[in-house]
C-alpha cells in the first residue's frame, strides 16, 4: 500500500476477525474529487478486524498491486478489501496479485465506490455517507464468507465432435493432429453436413476435410449416430451414442456441438409460379450448373430479395446479404445483359473486415441495382413482377422478373433441443443454442468441457464458421491439455451433518449438479459435483435446514452486509415524526441490475444516495429470508434486480425469484407488512437508464408510503 499506508491495532474484536487490510482508491481525481478518501480511509480503520489502511492513487497499477502485495506480506493480512471501481473489472487483477502474495484468492473484495457513488452522486452530500457503508458492507462480507473450496479432478485428453460440417470437421481435423482422439459423430448417412447445399464456397474445402478425417488415426467416425445420454463433469464425460438399435458408451473429456443451422424449404403453393421463385440454395445450383456448362444464364429479369419468406426476423442477416450480393455478381458475371436487382431492407456486414463492402462495390460495378425498402411495404411477388414502393416517394414500383431468389430461413436442427437438454445449454427464442457470456466475469468463468460452434448459435458464413472453428479448437487444446481440471469458483457445499436427505435442492439444481447418494445410514445425503455447479444459489434458497453454503453468497456473508448496509446513517434521528427519504437496499444480480449500476455510473446519471447495492451471482440466490432481514433492519425498500426472462445466465433463476417474491410479498401482507416495500425488477446489463428509472420510481412510491412508523413492523 502506499505511503500512508497505516498498520493500526485498533479493533476489540480482532482476534475473532480477519486480518483485513482496508485500500481506499482514488482513481486520479475520479473518486478524490468528489469523496474524501482519507476520511473514508480513518472511518474504515474503525471496522471490525482492520488492522491497516491506506489511500493509493492508483491500486491497480503495477506499482499499487506491487504496494498492496507489500502489505499483504508484512502486516500478515488475511483479507483486503479495495474500494475502488467495479469488482466486474478488477476483481480478478486484484485477486491474482494478492495470491501471489500468499493470500486466498478469494481474501480480497472489491466494492464500487466509483461507479456506484462518486460518478453518481458528484453533488449529493450523502455520498459519503454511502461510500462508507459500501466499505463497511465489504469488510463484514469478508470477514463472514467462507472461502470456496479447491477442486481437482483428472481429465481425459479425448472429445467427442457432434456434427461433420465444415465446423465439426475442422474441429476434429486440427484436435486429432495435435494427438487427440476425437469420435465424431454424424446423424446423416455421409459426412459434410448441409451448409455446402447453400454455401457454394465450402464445399471443395469439406471435401478436402472428409478425405482428411475420413483417414485420420486419431478419429473414430460414426454416421447414423445420435448422443442420447451423458453424464460425469468437465473433463470427465460419459456419453451413450446411439447408432441405428445399437448404444455405444464412450468415457471423453469434452463435448463440441457443430451440428449447423437447418435450411427450411419455400412454401410453393404461395406464389404464381412456384419454378420461377426460388432460394439462394436452388440459385446457387442454377448458377453452377450454367458455369460448369459454359453456358449464359438464360434468365433476363432477375430479382434477389434479401430476407426470407418467413421475414420480420431473419436469422441468416449476415449470411443472407452476402450470399445474395455474391449471386448478384455470379449471375451478372454469367449474363452482363441480365437486369439484376437486389431488395433489401438492411444490409448485415459481421464487422469491420467482413468481405460484404468490397462485394458490393463491385456488385455495383458490374451493373447490379439495389433498391432499400421499409419492413411495413415489403415485396410482394405478383404473377409477373415484384412489387415495392419507393421507399422516399411511396410511388409503387414493379420490376419484371423470370426468377425471384429469396433468402433461405435457417432454424435450429432437429435435434436442438434434445442437446440443449442433455448438454444443460440454453437455448434462444428460435431455439438457437445461446453463447455463454463468460467474457463478462473472466475471474469466475470456469470451463465445462462443452463448446457450441458455427450456425448451431446462429447462422454465420463460411468464413465465421472458420473463425469459430479454429478459436474453439484452440480453446479445446487448451482443456484437452491440462493434467488435470480444478475449480476455486464458488460452488455449492453441503454440510451433510446438517442435510436431512430431503431432496429439493436436487429438484431445483438448473445444472443437475447434485444427486442423493446413498450413505452408512439409511439416508440419502445430498452431494454436489463441484465441476458442474455454476454457483447459482438456488439450492441454497430451498434447503430447509441451510445446510447448504455458497462461498462469497452464504447466509453470514449476505445477512452481515445488509446488517452494515445502513451502519453509517445509524444515528439519523428516527425518532421524529418526519417523513425520511426511504432507504432502498437493491440486491442485484451481477449479470443485469449489478451492470446496469455500473453503466449508470458509467454515464453519470444520478440517483438517490439511498442506496445500497448488495451484488448477487444470480436472482436465484434472492432469499426470502434474506428480504425479510433487509425490512426489519433498516431498508425502508428492497429492490431486486434481476434478468428478463429469457435471459438468465443459470437458466430460469429469475423466474425462481418471480415466484418466491410472489410468495413473500403474499405472507408480508398477511403479517401486516406493506408488500409494496418489495419490488422484483428485470433489468438489461446495458439499460444503465432503466436502472436509474427503476430506483426513481420505487423511491416516489416508498416516498409516498413509507413513513417513518412502516420503517419497523410494530
Ligand atoms: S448452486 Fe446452483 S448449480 Fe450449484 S448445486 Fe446449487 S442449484 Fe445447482
Ligand atoms: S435441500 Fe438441504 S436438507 Fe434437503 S437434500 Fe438438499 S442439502 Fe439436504
Amino acid at each position: 500500500m502506499g505511503a500512508d499506508g497505516i498498520p493500526h491495532k485498533n479493533s476489540p474484536d480482532l482476534d475473532a476477525s480477519p486480518r483485513t487490510g482496508v485500500l481506499v482508491c482514488e482513481c486520479g481525481e475520479e473518486i478524490a474529487g468528489v469523496l474524501d478518501t482519507t476520511a473514508l480511509r480513518d472511518t474504515a480503520a474503525d471496522l471490525p478486524g482492520v488492522i491497516y489502511t491506506g489511500c493509493e492513487a492508483y491500486p491497480c497499477s503495477k506499482d499499487g498491486l506491487l504496494r498492496m502485495q507489500q502489505a499483504i506480506t508484512e502486516n500478515k493480512l488475511e483479507r483486503v478489501l479495495v474500494a475502488g471501481c467495479t469488482p466486474r473489472l478488477v476483481e480478478k487483477h486484484f485477486r491474482d496479485a494478492a495470491l501471489s502474495a500468499g493470500l486466498e484468492a478469494d481474501g480480497v473484495e472489491v466494492v464500487d465506490i466509483r461507479e456506484h457513488c462518486a460518478f453518481v452522486h458528484a453533488h449529493d452530500p450523502g455520498a459519503a455517507l454511502k461510500a462508507a457503508d459500501l466499505i463497511a458492507m465489504g469488510v463484514s462480507r469478508l470477514a463472514a464468507t467462507s472461502m470456496p473450496f479447491p477442486h481437482s479432478y483428472a481429465l481425459l485428453s479425448s472429445a467427442l465432435i457432434i456434427g461433420s460440417g465444415l465446423s465439426g470437421l475442422t474441429i476434429a481435423n486440427s484436435l486429432a493432429n495435435a494427438g487427440h482422439h476425437v469420435t465424431l459423430i454424424e446423424s446423416a448417412l455421409e459426412l459434410g453436413g448441409t451448409s455446402h447445399t447453400f454455401q457454394e464456397n465450402a464445399k471443395d474445402l469439406i471435401d478436402s476435410l472428409i478425405e482428411l478425417v475420413s483417414t485420420h488415426s486419431n478419429i473414430n467416425v460414426l454416421l447414423d449416430s445420435r448422443l442420447t445420454q451423458v453424464a460425469g463433469s468437465p473433463g470427465s464425460y460419459e456419453v451413450i451414442i446411439t447408432s441405428g438399435n445399437q448404444a455405444k458408451t464412450l468415457a471423453v473429456g469434452a463435448i463440441v456441438v457443430a451440428t449447423g443451422a437447418k435450411p427450411l424449404p419455400l412454401d410453393g403453393s404461395r406464389y404464381f409460379d412456384p419454378l420461377c421463385v426460388v432460394t439462394h440454395a436452388h440459385f446457387a445450383q442454377e448458377l453452377k450448373g450454367a458455369a460448369t456448362a459454359g453456358d449464359d444464364l438464360a434468365m433476363q429479369d432477375i430479382v434477389l430479395i434479401l430476407s426470407s419468406e418467413a421475414d420480420g426476423e431473419d436469422h441468416g442477416s449476415h449470411l443472407s446479404s452476402l450470399t445474395g450480393v455474391r449471386q448478384a455478381i455470379q449471375a451478372k458475371q454469367l449474363n452482363p445483359a441480365a437486369n439484376v436487382t437486389v431488395l433489401f431492407r438492411e444490409l448485415f456486414s459481421a464487422g469491420e473486415n467482413h468481405p460484404l463492402g468490397e462485394k458490393i462495390q463491385q456488385a455495383k460495378e458490374l451493373g447490379v441495382t439495389f433498391f432499400r425498402y421499409r419492413a411495413e411495404t415489403l415485396p410482394v411477388i405478383a404473377d409477373k413482377t415484384v412489387d415495392i414502393a419507393d421507399p422516399l416517394t411511396g410511388q409503387p414500383v414493379l420490376l419484371p422478373y423470370d426468377r425471384v431468389v429469396l433468402a433461405m430461413q435457417l432454424v435450429p436442427q432437429d435435434n436442438a433441443d434434445t442437446l440443449a437438454a442433455l448438454l444443460n445449454l440454453h437455448q434462444d427464442k428460435h431455439g438457437f443454442l445461446i453463447e455463454e457470456r463468460t467474457r463478462l466475469l473472466p475471474g469466475r468463468y470456469s470451463d465445462t468441457g462443452i463448446y457450441v460452434v458455427g450456425s448451431a448459435h446462429q447462422p454465420v458464413d463460411t468464413t465465421d464458421v472458420l473463425l469459430q472453428a479454429y478459436m474453439t479448437s484452440s480453446r479445446l487444446q487448451r482443456f484437452l491439455n491440462q493434467d488435470s481440471i480444478s475449480t476455486s469458483a464458488p460452488v455449492a457445499e453441503i454440510a451433510q451433518e446438517t442435510c436431512t436427505g430431503c431432496g429439493n435442492c436436487v429438484q431445483v439444481c438448473p445444472v443437475s449438479a447434485i444427486q442423493l447418494i446413498q450413505k452408512d445410514s439409511l439416508l440419502s445425503l445430498a452431494e454436489v459435483e463441484a465441476l458442474c455447479c455454476t454457483g447459482c444459489g438456488n439450492c441454497a434458497v430451498v434447503c430447509p435446514v441451510n445446510a447448504i453454503i455458497i462461498p462469497g453468497w452464504d447466509d453470514l456473508a449476505i445477512v452481515s452486509q445488509i446488517n452494515s448496509a445502513f451502519s453509517s446513517t445509524h444515528t439519523r434521528d428516527d425518532t421524529q415524526n418526519a417523513v425520511l427519504p426511504p432507504r432502498i437496499l437493491a440486491f442485484a444480480c451481477e449479470w443485469s441490475a449489478y451492470a446496469s449500476a455500473d453503466l449508470a455510473g458509467t454515464l453519470r446519471i444520478p440517483y438517490s444516495s439511498d442506496v445500497r447495492i448488495l451484488r448477487m451471482s444470480c436472482s436465484a440466490r434472492f432469499d426470502p429470508q434474506h428480504i425479510l432481514w433487509a425490512l426489519l433492519n433498516n431498508a425502508d425498500g428492497v429492490l431486486l434486480g434481476a434478468c428478463h426472462p429469457g435471459d438468465c445466465h443459470y437458466g430460469a433463476g429469475n423466474l425462481y425469484a418471480e415466484e418466491r417474491v410472489k410468495v413473500l410479498k403474499q405472507l408480508l401482507a398477511d403479517y401486516g407488512i406493506d408488500p409494496r416495500r418489495v419490488r422484483l425488477e428485470f433489468l438489461a446489463g446495458d439499460d444503465g437508464e432503466g436502472f436509474v428509472e427503476t430506483i426513481a420510481s420505487f423511491r416516489d412510491d416508498l416516498g409516498r408510503k413509507m413513513i417513518k412508523p412502516l420503517r419497523s413492523i410494530s
